[in-house]
């Protein structure tokens, strides 16, 4: 064969057949190119080699050792063959056994000597291996370094992949370009192209591994940067409803309070997207009460005062009646006309609203899903709110700004994640933060407790009652093992039914003077919603709950957060939990009840007390648990990443998405010579995922 090179067909190589071509292409194996990108999962350290006597049993070793004797073969029965054969060294004998490889007889010789690489068990004064990798003492190319494991597929083996892997590097690595330039190599620190490739397949060392798996991380983010970066842009580019100029003076004096810097800064970043002429995508993410909703006013005020209507949707229907009463009260005296829509409005009232929408009498529509009905028609509309997107799909935004002609997006989300991971979730939205809470609120002061106190925490939750406050007490639902739970440790709330008669208990003997009510996942939304009124108008003392109160409700009456077993919760969504309290002028509390003795589990939950700025709460829980908390709340349908990891990865993300920004600024569409490696890059990681943002 003549040496491959990039664009070789694997059927070419020496020993690919249609049947290993096949498990080949099973891979995404198509040409000698595709190899060097087949990226080991796993790696062997075969360097060192081990006399029988000295290498350690139960994991994989390399062992140097002369066969003794010729290999025999033994039939155990029909289809199943062994050849076995003794090998010696000065310390000791194995046995070395193989299953259904026949060619092993003719492969070794006695008197020569081999490295056996696998697992040597030891039973008693014998040894023995099964199945080892061999080969000659004299040519070793297997052994005596590390190896690369690869995900396989049927009918291919390990070997015979890094043996065309290896025959491929050899051939092409001198033509091998640098996509990156020298000055971010520089800068960086990072290894070239030619090493990375090399070493991340066949490490000369551990360390060289590392800087090779460091080289392609930071490659792989930063094409992954650089790209969404790119789409945001497009986005951004496509021309947008031009509203007439934002006057924040004249929006300020609406409203009963002076607005936060933060609010202030958002609302800008916003009327400048909204009066530029370019279509506004935006994420405005701000912790729980930072006052999101000002902002959303702010847009819906421009939106209307430029004539057009705005559409503003709530994942529930009692968030869609506190925006509605929250914008009625903002907006309705300069004249703005804002109506309700949701599941329960039917009949010739919604025909009635149907028709005043058409007609454009009404200038925001406020509601649930309910909005994206198909009887709803706007006269004309210019902006589309979605609150606490986590809970909306990327198609329900769509289908919100469907009804429009491209009109404005603005989305508000109060979970808080960290930016570099919300640049890559939400990579089709410009992000602006609200880093700032109203002034004048109390912390809310947090207590992490053993199962011990909770007698303690049972009067406290009847004082807070007789001053006239509300408590809400989480539970969370969990599998549990069966005797998972300690005797004496009150609840163990593996399913629905022990927290219904957990509630019920807690109502029977604990407080039999308070009125206590459950609410939980597997309720009607009608049902959640009558429990959630109540417990708004104060006709509930305790609100039992599973997680389903994490979406924000504002019970500015409610002063007292309880968490059970609060170990099980990621502390983001405890963070989110928290913040169901202080929202009003109380001094209120958040007490997290804890049976764990795990000093990793306390030091976390310990954090939790010390701080309520919910960012740094979103580092530490990535840090801890991995993004799949965050990334769990969406489809992302992003670009397959080979090497990189957002979890592990984090600081080589934040330098990425650094350079990346740094380099469209110097060069925003990647035309100089130096960078068009990049972009071809770039455009092929985008290939498979064309439309990933629609
Ligand atoms: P978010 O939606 O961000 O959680 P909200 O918009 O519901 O927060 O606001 C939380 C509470 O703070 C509301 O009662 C609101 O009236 C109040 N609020 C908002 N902005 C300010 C401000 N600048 N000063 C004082 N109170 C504010
Ligand atoms: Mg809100």
């Amino acid at each position: 064969m003549e040496p491959p090179n990039l664009d070789t067909a694997l059927n070419a190589y020496p020993g690919v057949g249609p049947a290993r071509l096949r498990a080949l292409n099973r891979l995404g194996l198509f040409r000698g190119g595709d190899l060097l990108d087949y990226y080991p999962r796993d790696y062997e350290d075969r360097t060192r080699s081990y006399t029988i006597r000295d290498a350690p049993p139960g994991e994989p070793v390399c062992v140097r050792a002369m066969a003794a004797e010729l290999p025999w073969l033994t039939r155990v029965n029909q289809g199943l063959e062994l050849v076995k054969l003794k090998a010696v060294d000065d310390t000791g004998t194995m046995t070395v056994t193989f299953f259904n490889q026949r060619y092993v007889r003719a492969a070794i010789s006695p008197g020569e000597s081999y490295i056996f690489f696998g697992i040597l068990e030891r039973f008693g004064s014998s040894c023995q291996m099964t199945n080892p990798v061999f080969e000659l003492e004299s040519s070793p190319r297997f052994t005596g370094r590390i190896m690369p494991v690869y995900s396989l597929t049927a009918g291919l083996s390990n070997h015979f992949l890094a043996g065309l892997t290896e025959r491929t590097l050899n051939a092409v690595l001198d033509v091998v370009t640098e996509p990156l330039p020298e000055a971010l190599l520089d800068r960086f620190h990072l290894a070239r192209r030619q090493f990375a490739l090399r070493n991340i397949h066949f490490p000369d060392s551990l360390d060289s591994l590392e800087l090779a798996r460091r080289r392609l991380v930071f490659e792989e983010f930063l094409y992954l940067s650089v790209g969404l970066s790119m789409l945001r842009r497009r986005r951004s580019g496509e021309g947008g409803l031009v509203f007439s100029p934002f006057a924040m003076e004249e929006f300020a004096r609406l409203l009963p309070f002076p607005l936060t810097a933060a609010q202030r800064r958002v609302i800008e970043e916003a009327a400048c997207d909204l009066t530029s002429g370019r279509i506004m995508n935006r994420l405005v993410q701000g912790d729980v009460g930072s006052g999101k909703t000002a902002i959303a006013a702010a847009c819906c005020w421009l939106s209307a005062k430029s004539g057009y209507q705005s559409a503003f949707m709530a994942p529930t229907e009692l968030l869609a009646k506190q925006h509605f009463r929250t914008l009625t009260a903002l907006l309705a005296p300069s004249g703005l006309r804002v109506a309700l829509l949701t599941a329960s409005v039917k009949g010739s009232e919604r025909k009635a609203l149907y028709s005043a929408l058409l007609a454009g009498e009404i200038d925001i529509l406020v509601g649930t899903h309910a909005l994206l009905s198909p009887g709803v028609a706007f006269r004309s509309l210019g902006l589309a709110v979605a609150d606490e997107q986590h809970r909306f799909g990327v198609a329900q935004r769509a289908a919100l700004s469907a009804k429009g002609s491209r009109p404005h997006v603005l989305v508000m989300s109060a979970t808080p994640i960290p930016r570099t991971l919300a640049l890559i979730m939400y990579g089709d939205l410009d992000i602006s933060i609200v880093d700032e809470l109203p002034p004048g609120r109390t912390p809310v002061a947090t207590f992490l407790i053993g199962e011990d106190k909770r007698t303690r925490i049972n009067r406290f939750v009847e004082k807070l009652t007789r001053e006239g406050r509300q408590v809400y007490m989480v539970c969370p639902l969990i599998e549990e093992q069966p005797g998972d739970t300690s005797p004496g440790e009150a609840p163990s709330l593996s399913n629905l039914k022990s927290v219904i008669a957990y509630t019920a208990q807690l109502q029977a003997t604990v407080f039999p003077t308070l009125r206590v009510a459950l609410l939980h996942g597997k309720m009607k939304p009608r049902e959640k919603e009558e429990v959630m009124s109540a417990f708004l108008s104060g006709e509930i003392d305790v609100l039992v709950s599973t997680t389903v109160i994490e979406v924000g409700v504002d019970v500015p009456n409610a002063a007292l957060m309880i968490i059970e077993n609060a170990e099980r919760f990621g502390l983001s969504q405890l963070h989110q939990l928290r913040g169901r309290v202080g929202r009003g002028t109380h001094q209120s509390y958040c007490v997290l009840i804890t049976g764990t003795k795990h000093p990793e589990s306390l030091r976390r939950l310990n954090a939790l007390t010390k701080t309520g700025d919910g960012f740094s709460i979103a580092e530490e829980d990535l840090k801890l648990r991995g993004p799949g908390d965050f990334f769990g709340h969406r489809q992302h349908g992003l670009p397959h990443l080979k090497v990189a990891d957002f979890a592990a990865d984090t600081r080589a993300l934040k330098e990425a998405q650094n350079a990346a920004e740094e380099l469209l600024s110097v060069d925003p569409d990647l035309t100089a010579s130096e960078h068009t490696g990049i972009l071809k890059q770039v455009k092929r990681l985008f290939e498979e995922n064309p439309d990933i943002f629609n």
